[in-house]
């Protein structure tokens, strides 16, 4: 079975990684512009982390069979850098522009501040200007009344359900998502928050219509390999391959297709492996044969 990653920060993770998630079917990640672990300091540091975005992470993945789609925006953390957000917001309809942006995110909230919601609010107006769908962040604290105001947010901006998706629902967040008619992502982490089993009894319990997982990895403890080990945990507790395939792969294209700057028919065709090409004179490799395979 083919598999999306839909939510996944590949710039903080290896080529092993990417050579890992291939092998386990992964062949489409979507990276969500966000924070670095630390915020930072200069405008200018957003705009190369968009370029690198649009640019050399997107060879990367190739250079792997792995087709990279992202979502620029600035993350709610970030918000609150209050002497940045206004040059920040000022770099975003360029970078919208780019080819193999599929959405504004990932926005909402952090510490569901003024400044976050403002930034948010903003940033759901550029979107519907730009013809975008928006990718929203829920925090890891005060989950429940931050899913909830982020839907309430999403409502008064009149922006679409159907061209929204919540992401990191859990058990009490997602009732609330799906009633609102947005679409429901799920992080699956090692350890915490929501794991394979869990994600199995939601998907029993609620079907999958507008239900999506990833691996949300990144620079902390996480796993990228968690989307093909969900989908395995789904088969053993005896989900149909039809429900599995919609949450894994057909949902995900349908949602970011909505952004019409991809076309669902691309996601049939491989991607040819030519680890020859460059990019800006650089390549992945240190000496090793380049592999090459076309389709
Ligand atoms: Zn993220």
């Amino acid at each position: 079975m083919k598999l999306i990653d839909p939510h996944i920060h590949m710039t903080s993770r290896t080529t092993d990684d990417y050579s890992a998630m291939a092998a386990a079917g992964i062949v489409c990640v979507v990276e969500p512009a966000f924070w670095l672990g630390q915020p930072r300091t200069h405008a200018g540091s957003f705009e190369d982390y968009f370029l690198s975005l649009v640019g050399w992470e997107r060879f990367r993945a190739s250079q792997f069979g792995i087709r990279h789609l992202c979502t620029i925006g600035l993350n709610p953390k970030e918000a609150n850098s209050a002497s940045l957000v206004a040059a920040v917001m000022d770099l975003l309809p360029l970078y919208l522009e780019k080819e193999g942006v599929v959405a504004v995110g990932e926005i909402g909230f952090d510490d569901i501040t003024t400044a976050e919601e403002r930034c948010f609010a903003e940033q759901i107006e550029l979107a519907a200007r730009a013809e975008l769908p928006i990718l929203v962040h829920t925090p890891h604290r005060d989950k429940v009344r931050g899913t909830e105001r982020s839907l309430a947010l999403v409502r008064e901006c009149g922006f679409p359900a159907e061209r929204t998706l919540i992401d990191h629902n859990t058990e009490e967040t997602l009732p609330i998502t799906l009633e609102a008619g947005c679409w429901a992502g799920h992080s699956v982490y090692p350890q915490t928050k929501m794991d394979e089993r869990r994600m199995a009894l939601l998907v029993k319990q609620y079907g999958s219509e507008r239900i999506l997982i990833n691996s949300a990895a990144d620079w902390g403890v996480s796993d990228p390999l968690k989307v093909p080990k969900t989908a395995a945990v789904m088969r053993e507790a005896g989900i149909d391959e039809a429900e599995i395939e919609r949450v894994v792969w057909r949902n995900p294209i349908e949602f970011f297709t909505s952004s019409g700057r991809i076309d669902a028919s691309e996601f049939e065709e491989p991607v040819s492996v030519d680890q020859r090409r460059l990019w800006q004179g650089n390549s992945v490799l240190r000496g090793q044969t380049p592999a090459v395979k076309e389709q």
